[in-house]
This record gives C-alpha cells, sequence and structure tokens, in this order.
C-alpha cells in the first residue's frame, strides 16, 4: 500500500526534485505538495499523511513552526517529519529537533543520500 508523503517547499522547482527522488529511489508513495508551512498544516490536518519532507525557509509559515504546529497535533510524533533544507548549521539542527522534527537532510542531497535518510521512514 502507498505511503501519503506530504512535500511542503515554496520552491516548485524543489518540490519536483524530492518528488523525482522519492519515484527514482523506488519508493512506493502517493504525493500531497504544500507551498508553505500554512498550507502544509492544513493539508496535514486533513488527515491520512504518512511522512512529512519539509523545507524551513518560507512565506507565510516556515517549516520549524509548521513543525511545531504538527507536533501539536500529534505529539506522540507517530508520523516522521524530514526537514530537507540549507540549514545545515548544529544550531539549526537542533532547533528544528527540539522542535518535533524526526530527521534532517541538507540541501543540496545527492540521490543516495536522499535515499538513505528517507528509505527507514518509507520501507
Ligand atoms: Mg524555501
Amino acid at each position: 500500500m502507498p505511503k501519503t508523503v506530504l512535500v511542503v517547499d515554496d520552491s516548485a522547482m524543489m518540490r519536483k526534485i524530492v518528488i523525482k527522488n522519492l519515484k527514482d529511489c523506488g519508493f512506493d508513495v502517493q504525493i500531497v505538495e504544500a507551498g508553505d508551512g500554512k498550507e502544509g498544516l492544513e493539508k496535514f490536518s486533513a488527515g491520512g499523511i504518512d511522512l512529512v519532507l519539509t523545507d524551513w525557509n518560507m512565506p507565510n509559515m516556515d517549516g520549524v513552526t509548521m513543525v511545531r504546529e504538527i507536533r501539536k497535533l500529534d505529539p506522540e510524533k507517530k508520523i516522521p517529519i524530514i526537514m530537507i533544507t540549507t540549514e545545515g548549521s548544529a544550531d539549526k539542527v537542533k532547533e528544528a529537533v527540539l522542535a518535533g522534527a524526526s530527521n534532517y537532510l541538507a540541501k543540496p542531497f545527492t540521490p543516495d543520500r536522499f535515499k538513505e535518510k528517507l528509505g527507514k521512514f518509507l520501507a
């Protein structure tokens, strides 16, 4: 049964790259897209999401704020959230984890790195 992945990024090109990588890795997924954290939160709230992949820097609501809001709805962290971002400093990683992110993938990423980070969540 396919897993439903919510892909949140304000760059349509970046969403395309992430979705292409998901497909190229052979993961059995269906995709829900959102262009900012606010839309991402709305789509998460609608239900049925198995995994969230999100950018950090976005208009209206940034990724880390969206992670905090999602964790209010999912305090047991049942749904994994991976941040995919250029914000790769130790402080930022720590902030993301404290907000409730499950893992972290630095941009730009290679297909191998992508598969390695996401494999355990989509197996
Ligand atoms: Mg962005």
